[in-house]
């Protein structure tokens, strides 16, 4: 991609408006724009940050095995009548009138839609488990939109609806979950700990929040250490029991956010140089509600001796455009972003020092389709502008590797590569430059 041609509103200074540095950072890297109070536009760079999060999202919930759906945005609110939340739900819900004086509403969540769609398409336990998901836009009318997406009105939210026959089995699909979110977040360069979690209105007994530590995060969290650096089983399927082993293993240890927390329980569980006391950002919640909503909603099967059987279901979400402010509150510096390779809008920065002269401009064409040839996505800076701002762009885009070319260096047939989270910067030929390239970002094509 050629930044001459690129919408990239990049702006220098520090808009007033934004407290955290996530929000900053995404404005001044003209990732969104704000439309109305939590409600934002997905500029380019943003956007394919989105993409590329939700992608990772997706790709570990088909591999757990859920299939994608996709349900509207607007509901009607007699299935929630039905389920008897439409009274409960309160203010957050943006409730909405159509032309024949019809209440609609836009969804906060897909608990009673998802529920009615199985209902109507499922008759027999033979057809179980069975767990759908969709990445769609929900609208909650937050008493206190605040830092960017993080807390958005409108925000982009994968849930996943698991169906079971009992609540034996609904505790393996739950289980299932739990290991996708952690592969999932895994792959995005977080570390997000489960931690044991408040039901809230969706309601259920079995419940685990995912968050990421970050300065700035909403949640007071308390949890041991070692979770820190648990490591995560390799990939491939695991049986039934493994899967448990591994729940355990992670929930074993004392990990609470502030509304689960005991000061005394936390102590007893975890010796004093083990006790991590930090904020944290929810980008991850698991419930396991059972019968919650199949019981209002009559969401029954045949069971195997021919008597009906009401389903066992757990709702997963995932924050996705909170994730895009998350990964930055994790990965930034002075000078802005700096993206793990897995979602970074390009993985390659490509400045041409001196565009115009015939030398610079063939050297960075032939490296970009190089590289372009190899599945890496770059963004080239060819415009006529000064080194310095072309530099600090670069640094506050946040691009894992940039390659800087200017004549002084193709004198002696060398590009400079610059690592943008280490700072490393190596002098390599052309071709090493992409052999370099390939071979760093061979995880992520
Ligand atoms: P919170 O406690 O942060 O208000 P919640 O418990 O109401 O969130 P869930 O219903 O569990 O949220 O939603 C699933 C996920 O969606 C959350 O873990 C979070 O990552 C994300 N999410 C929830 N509310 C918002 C919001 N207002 N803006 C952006 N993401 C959100
Ligand atoms: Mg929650």
């Amino acid at each position: 991609m050629r930044l001459s041609t690129y919408f990239l509103p990049v702006m220098r200074d520090t808009p007033k408006e934004a407290e955290i540095v996530s929000h900053q950072l995404m404005l001044r890297a003209g990732m969104i724009r704000q439309s109305s109070a939590g409600i934002y536009s997905w500029l380019p760079l943003g956007l394919r940050v989105l993409k590329k999060i939700e992608q990772i999202v997706r790709e570990e919930q088909n591999r757990a095995g859920a299939h994608e759906v996709l349900m509207p945005t607007i509901q009607s609110a007699d299935l929630w009548r039905e389920s008897g939340r439409y009274d409960d739900y309160g203010a957050e819900m943006l409730r909405i009138t159509d032309r024949h004086d019809r209440d609609m509403l836009y969804g906060p969540t897909n608990e009673e839609q998802i529920t009615q769609i199985f209902r109507d398409g499922v008759k027999s336990y033979k057809e179980l488990p069975r767990n759908l998901y969709h990445i769609q836009w929900k609208f909650r009318d937050e008493v206190r939109p605040r830092f960017g997406v993080m807390r958005g009105r409108e925000f982009l939210m994968k849930d996943a609806y698991s169906f079971d026959i009992s609540a034996e089995a609904g505790t393996v699909s739950y289980n299932k979950m739990f290991v996708a979110y952690l592969r999932t977040f895994k792959r995005m360069g977080l570390t997000a700990i489960p931690m044991i979690a408040e039901t809230g209105p969706i309601g259920g007994n079995l419940s685990h929040e995912f968050l990421v530590l970050a300065k700035t995060g909403e949640s007071q969290v308390y949890c041991h250490a070692d979770l820190l650096a648990e490591a995560l089983p390799d990939e491939g399927d695991l049986t039934d029991s493994e899967l448990q082993g591994v729940v355990d293993r992670w929930t074993e240890r004392y990990a609470a956010t502030e509304d689960k927390y005991d000061q005394a329980e936390f102590e007893a569980a975890v010796p004093e140089d083990k006790r991590v006391s930090a904020r944290g950002i929810e980008v991850g919640h698991i419930f396991f509600f059972g019968t919650k909503y199949s019981e209002p909603l009559g969401c029954k099967v045949q069971g195997p001796n021919g008597e009906m059987i009401t389903i066992q279901s757990g709702s997963y979400g995932v924050g996705v455009s909170r994730l895009a402010g998350g990964i930055i509150e994790a990965f930034h510096d002075d000078d802005g972003i700096i993206w793990p390779a897995s979602v970074a809008p390009f993985h390659v920065g490509l400045i041409n020092l001196k565009a115009g002269d015939a030398d610079c401009d063939a050297a960075c064409e032939m490296l970009d389709r190089e590289l372009a040839a190899a599945g890496i996505d770059v963004l080239y800076d060819d415009r006529d502008e000064r080194a310095g701002a072309k530099f600090s762009t670069m640094d506050l885009i946040g691009l894992p590797w940039q390659v800087i070319v200017g004549p002084k260096g193709l004198k002696s047939g060398e590009f400079e590569v610059k690592n943008r989270a280490t700072g490393e910067r190596l002098s390599l030929s052309p071709q090493a430059t992409a052999a370099h390239l390939k071979s760093a970002l061979a995880d992520v094509l």
